[in-house]
């Protein structure tokens, strides 16, 4: 079915209306030389739109629009962009037909809540959606037929304002769907197309949406539609409700009314992709529907796992979704005679040791014929999992599969130093981006003249800085905020003071405060005379919770304090553009959760392609990542006494003997190079092996045949 645009472009003049296309597919936002075609037209409306095309063509003047429609050297920028985007977007072959000629008819439905794609889509909060995002980027670039399904969130996750005592707000801002980079799904009839989620009463309804990922179709529910009832409205307001029964309703519109919607569009697949246990009811829904047409439950489930793989991200029992039976039964009473089974049958399939509730870690494993941990040390904690749900706790010492996750080069590696890299890279491999899992390449890092890496970095540094002023001064200037709240969100930061990026999501595990469990200690490093250090601070905490707000709160108000010297700054609004300018701006990225809580972590990869070097406690990626020469680790096993002191000893300690003294030690030319010495080995270590490409390399080879095997297509063993 065709896609709509859901407004008027006609004021974009003929010769370059290509523009529309481009700003309607997310390529862009993995081309930077696409982003330029926008952000050229008009520089001061490009800030304006945060860097979204589609809000740039809705208000920037017609003039600018004809002026670049007659200015020559636009035009030939214009026309060799579009030649390359349209060559992306119709080129039949690439990767994966390579591997996998045999290829008909062969799809793979990917299943996630959340989706990291832009800023401009806040369909996401934080690390899972980020991977998904990755994953449909990654899989466009190789060619990997693949359709995605997930959640129009018209609210996003949280926007976030910090009060004058460090409190944080939750501020509503409903997304504009008409200036964000998503089109209607058009049906038969030419409205936008509507699905009704079957079995539940009173029924609900979505419409679907597209955003259009490179060569990959993404497609969104949204319920807040008039059809619905109020209740029913709101289900896709936000990411992850925190009320039981609306993350329910979540969950089953996902899953069950996912499907529904590849359904309506006859989209065939063969196989699915659960990622995280939030979306698996789209298998009991594909037990459903072979059941309807009349297998047993039995043989329904063994086709439907011989045809599904699950990611799961979770270290931790808490963090695994369950749901209270009697709201199953309230749910799913209609539903589970249709699975062929009864009610104890039923909610068996969710069951999980010691444990009343409806889990669905539990039923996506059940459902599921592969499934993987996301790092070494993640399937190492996970294994007990496999047997929380074995009754006779089989099989309890082998580890899960192993798939790391990577994050996608082109997304996050910023383009100034990426045309740096082409310096040393071209001459050698003049496609080495086509490339770049492949660690060899990345030796010729070491020829990049030292000078040129360190400027490059603190270009980038400088420029990070500068924003967080500039978009301070401008808070200062509409609302008068007060001097205490213009050092705490970064007036004084300085680009020629070492400094640290702490930036994800404030839940407790993370322990965001801990580089404050001495405070005397802390102050010395921070406010030393000759060698000071910066931390720039930022995050969203959940908005149920209160204690990840009361951590906040605490950096917040040291923020404030004179004491620290104006050292500390705490950026707001935590979300994909901050990211960028952090990940490629800090000097050190730090990174000290409770192990073993962390399944992975990918902040710190980002991070490291950049050059900015990892300071990470022994916790998911990072065990595979250090080398003993790329960055620093820390935390013991098992600490004597208090965990928490051990481990902050351990990052003063490493700051006030490694970090601080490699930093300052620039020659006479101003360069430290033994730091870029170390950026140099974190660029060429990390870079290829924690890219998306090596990641979604492994699950095509270990998983994606496989299935499409079971599922009865001629795929030829590799
Ligand atoms: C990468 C990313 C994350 C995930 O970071 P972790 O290190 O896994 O916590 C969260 N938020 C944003 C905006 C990101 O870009």
């Amino acid at each position: 079915m065709d896609q709509i645009h859901t407004l008027n472009f006609s004021h974009v003049p003929d010769r370059i209306s290509g523009l529309v296309d481009l700003a309607y597919n997310l390529w862009w936002s993995w081309h930077p030389e696409a982003r330029t075609l926008f952000k050229e037209l008009n520089r001061q409306a490009w800030r304006e739109c945060l860097h979204n095309p589609v809000k740039m063509l809705r208000i920037i003047p017609p003039e600018y629009l004809e002026r670049a429609a007659t200015n020559e050297q636009y035009l030939h920028r214009y026309d060799i962009i579009m030649y390359l985007f349209r060559r992306y977007m119709g080129s039949a072959n690439g990767w994966f037909h390579e591997q996998y000629p045999a290829r008909e008819h062969l799809t793979i439905a990917y299943f996630s809540a959340e989706y990291g794609l832009h800023h401009s889509l806040p369909f996401y909060a934080g690390g899972l959606g980020f991977l998904a995002g990755d994953h449909l980027k990654e899989c466009s670039d190789l060619h990997v037929p693949m359709v995605a399904v997930g959640f129009m969130y018209s609210e996003g996750y949280l926007h976030q304002d910090i009060r004058n005592d460090g409190w944080q707000d939750a501020i509503r801002v409903t997304l504009d769907r008409d200036a964000a980079p998503v089109t209607r799904v058009k049906n038969t009839a030419g409205g936008q197309m509507v699905v009704r989620v079957p079995f539940f009463d009173p029924p609900i309804t979505a419409a679907v949406w597209k955003v259009q990922v490179g060569r990959i179709p993404l497609y969104l529910l949204d319920t807040d539609i008039e059809e619905n009832s109020p209740q029913n409205r709101t289900i896709s307001s936000h990411l992850y409700s925190s009320d039981r029964e609306e993350r329910l309703r979540q969950e089953i519109v996902l899953g069950i009314g996912g499907r529904k919607v590849l359904q309506e569009l006859g989209v065939e697949y063969s196989a699915i992709h659960l990622n995280e246990g939030h979306p698996a009811f789209a298998l009991l829904e594909g037990v459903r529907e072979r059941v309807e047409k009349g297998m047993s439950f039995t043989e329904a489930r063994e086709q439907v796992r011989g045809t599904s793989v699950f990611t799961t991200h979770t270290s931790v029992p808490a963090g695994h979704d369950v749901f209270p039976v009697a709201l199953m039964d309230k749910y799913f009473g209609q539903y589970y005679p249709r699975l062929g089974l009864d009610r104890e049958a039923f909610l068996a399939l969710g069951a999980m040791r010691d444990n009343a509730d409806f889990n669905m870690t539990a039923l996506a494993l059940r459902m599921s014929g592969f499934y993987n941990a996301v790092s070494r040390r993640h399937a190492e904690v996970t294994r007990g999992m496999l047997c929380d749900f074995r009754p006779d706790r089989s099989n309890c010492e082998i580890p899960f599969d192993v798939i790391t996750n990577g994050v996608h080069l082109c997304t996050w590696l910023n383009p100034r130093m990426r045309l740096l890299f082409n310096t040393t890279m071209n001459p050698a491999c003049p496609h080495w981006e086509q490339e770049h899992d492949n660690p060899e390449l990345w030796e010729l890092i070491d020829e990049i003249p030292d000078r040129e890496l360190w400027e490059t970095h603190f270009w980038l540094k400088a420029k990070l800085i500068n924003r967080i002023r500039e978009v301070k001064r401008r808070k200062w200037a509409a609302w008068q905020d007060t001097s205490e709240n213009l050092v705490a969100e970064g007036l004084m930061l300085n680009p020629a003071v070492l400094t640290i990026g702490f930036a994800r999501r404030f839940s407790t595990y993370k322990r965001a405060d801990l580089i404050f469990h001495d405070l005397e200690r802390i102050k010395r490093i921070l406010t030393n005379r000759w060698r000071p250090v910066q931390i720039i601070f930022a995050g969203k905490a959940h908005p149920a919770d209160d204690e990840g707000k009361r951590i906040l709160q605490k950096i917040y108000r040291f923020a404030q304090q004179p004491e620290f010297g104006g050292r500390i700054a705490f950026v707001e609004d935590y979300g994909e553009q901050t990211a960028q300018y952090l990940v490629h701006g800090v000097d050190v990225w730090l990174n000290n959760p409770l192990p073993p809580m962390e399944a992975c972590g990918t902040s710190g990869m980002k991070a490291a392609i950049n050059g900015v070097l990892n300071l990470s406690i022994a916790d998911g990626w990072w065990p595979e990542g250090y080398n003993g020469k790329n960055g620093w680790i820390f935390g013991e096993e098992t600490p004597d006494g208090d965990r928490d002191a051990a481990d902050a000893r351990a990052i003063y300690d490493l700051l006030e003997k490694e970090i601080i003294p490699l930093y300052y030690a620039a020659g006479m030319d101003g360069i430290p190079c033994g730091w870029v010495q170390m950026m140099k080995e974190s660029i060429k270590s990390i870079a290829p092996r924690f890219s998306a490409r090596r990641m979604v390399g492994e699950y095509v080879h270990n998983y994606y045949p496989a299935m499409l095997r079971n599922a009865g297509y001629p795929v030829p063993p590799q």
